[in-house]
C-alpha cells in the first residue's frame, strides 16, 4: 500500500495535511519504519476526551523523523502515556502521529497524510 512512496527507504513526496494541504514534512526527510503503535482515530465517535473511552486504532506504517525541528510544520495536541500528538499546525486535524517525549523522536503515520503536491479533492475525513 506505500510501497510507492518509499525511495531509499526515505519518503519519496513532500508530506502534507489530508485536509488542508499545509506541507508538513518535505521529501527525504523522513525514514520508513515499522511499528506497531495505537493511535486515537481522528474523528472521536464519542465526545468525551476521558483518555481512557477514546477510540484507537493500531497503526503500522511510519516515517521516522530524528527532531521536530526536521518538520516544515507541525503541531502538538495532549500528551498521553509520554507521548506528544502530533496535528496539523494549520488545521489542527490529527493525531497524524506522535513525539515520544523520553527519546525525542517523532513518528508521522503514513495513513494520516498525504502524499504529494497536489491539492487533495475534497476527501472527507474518515468518519
Ligand atoms: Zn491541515
Amino acid at each position: 500500500m506505500c510501497e510507492n512512496e518509499i525511495l531509499n527507504n526515505k519518503n519519496k513526496q513532500n508530506v502534507r495535511c489530508r485536509y488542508c494541504n499545509s506541507l508538513i514534512l518535505r521529501k527525504q526527510q523522513g525514514e520508513y519504519t515499522k511499528l506497531h503503535i495505537d493511535l486515537p482515530l481522528m474523528h472521536q465517535k464519542n465526545t468525551t476526551k476521558d483518555v481512557n473511552t477514546i477510540e484507537t486504532e493500531e497503526l503500522v506504517d511510519f516515517w521516522f523523523v530524528n527532531d521536530m525541528f526536521i518538520f516544515e510544520n507541525v503541531g502538538f495536541s495532549n500528551t498521553v502515556n509520554k507521548r506528544k500528538y502530533l496535528i496539523c499546525a494549520d488545521c489542527e486535524m490529527g493525531p497524524l502521529g506522535y513525539h515520544d517525549i523520553a527519546t525525542k523522536k517523532c513518528y508521522l503515520a503514513l495513513q494520516r497524510v498525504h502524499h504529494g503536491n497536489e491539492q487533495v479533492k475534497n476527501e472527507n475525513p474518515p468518519t
